[in-house]
């Protein structure tokens, strides 16, 4: 089929690739550059998103941990297995008895996954690997297994994949409106027309249909999170609980310093996405409660944002699901919401959507 694609973050360019190597003709357009939206703003995680646990997505989270371990495989030189550490401490929200539960339930549903399972380091293990950690408190922690990505440069070589398939990706091609009979138009006036047409903007996917007269059948929720590299090196990637708040924060090793994120703020639309200084402040505040030396501001190199596309489902945004949604209405097929780890299972049933 001749089929027309309005996006060209992560997910999809994986529908590119994978509806062009179906044996479809293929045809992206994209408004601005490849990957300059969400995908290149995230925490650079293939992970199943332990967290998530917490919100009963097993589905998703087995879904993501095959995923992840996909992408670890196919690509190896933009991807690498990496081991983070979860501190626990006396006091902390979760109990040692409940992560160690998480984590044997994270690595049952990766499957038959190649990277390590879980395993438990006592404090002085922790502390000799890292001196630079708050020692007060310090019961020991568990440390466990995903893998991280150049989300950029991962996302361009997917591009590069598509393209060497046969798929044509235009870049600069603002699409202003689509139809339930697959003809679109574009913001300079012209139109096209294909057999299928795959709204997947992301963050804009509502916006979208809204311009073009159609009822959305989900909403989507923008939550903007926000990430700081600081100049310093990171000899361990680790999950930390934010001190009074159900919330954690990763600080993950990044091109030889370190990225430390994320935060979770409602976002409209069209207002600019990025880190506030008060975001700054809460990431800053978090490093300097476990690093205690490695605080201030003078050490931040650059902060960066994006928007997820979340389903709505919950007030709060740290309770809504991550799982994403599609649905078919004439010859448009819409996409909401989409992790990036999971970009190629859902380029995978958008195209058994095609028929
Ligand atoms: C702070 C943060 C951290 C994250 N960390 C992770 C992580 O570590 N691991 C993970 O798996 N996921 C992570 N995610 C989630 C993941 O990054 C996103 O869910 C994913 O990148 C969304 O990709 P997308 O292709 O749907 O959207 P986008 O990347 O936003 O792409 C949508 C594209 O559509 C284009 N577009 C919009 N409207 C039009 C139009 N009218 N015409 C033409 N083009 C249009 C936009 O310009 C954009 O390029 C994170 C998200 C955030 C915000």
């Amino acid at each position: 089929m001749d089929i027309g694609i309005v996006g060209g973050g992560i997910n999809g360019l994986c529908c590119a690739w994978q509806l062009q190597q179906r044996g479809h003709a293929v045809r992206l357009y994209e408004r601005n550059r490849l990957m300059a939206e969400t995908s290149s703003r995230s925490s650079k995680l293939l992970h199943g998103g332990l967290r998530y646990l917490e919100n009963l997505e097993f589905r998703l989270v087995r879904e993501a941990l095959r995923e992840r371990d996909g992408w670890l495989a196919r690509v190896p030189g933009l991807t690498r297995p990496l081991r983070l550490l979860m501190p626990i401490y006396r006091g902390g929200r979760r109990s040692r008895w409940l992560i160690r539960a998480g984590l044997f339930l994270y690595d049952a549903l990766a499957g038959r996954s190649e990277l390590p399972a879980a395993s438990w380091r006592t404090a002085g293990q922790i502390l000799q690997a890292d001196p630079r950690l708050r020692r007060d408190g310090l019961l020991g922690g568990y440390s466990f297994s995903d893998g991280q990505m150049d989300d950029r440069a991962l996302g361009l070589w997917v591009a590069e994949q598509a393209q060497a398939a046969g798929a044509v990706l235009r870049e600069h091609c603002e699409v202003r409106r689509v139809d339930r009979s697959g003809r679109l138009e574009f913001a300079d006036g012209t139109s096209a027309r294909h057999e299928r047409l795959i709204n997947v903007c992301g963050p804009w996917a509502e916006r979208l249909l809204e311009q073009s007269g159609i009822a959305s059948p989900y909403r989507l929720d923008l939550v903007r999170g926000s990430h700081l590299v600081l100049d310093l090196p990171c000899p361990q990637a680790y999950v930390l609980e934010v001190p009074c708040e159900p919330r954690i924060v990763f600080v993950l090793p990044w091109q030889g310093r370190t990225l430390v994120g994320t935060t979770e703020v409602r976002q409209a639309l069209d207002a600019p996405a990025v880190c506030d200084p008060s975001e700054q402040d809460y990431l800053l505040t978090v490093i300097g409660h476990y690093f205690p030396s490695a605080s201030g501001p003078g050490r931040v190199l650059e902060a960066f944002a994006g928007v997820r596309p979340l389903l709505h489902s919950a007030s709060n945004p740290a309770q809504a699901t991550r799982e994403y949604a599609l649905h078919r209405d004439g010859a448009l097929i819409s996409v909401f919401g989409g992790k990036w780890t999971t970009a190629q299972a859902l380029a995978r049933k958008v195209s058994d959507h095609i028929h």
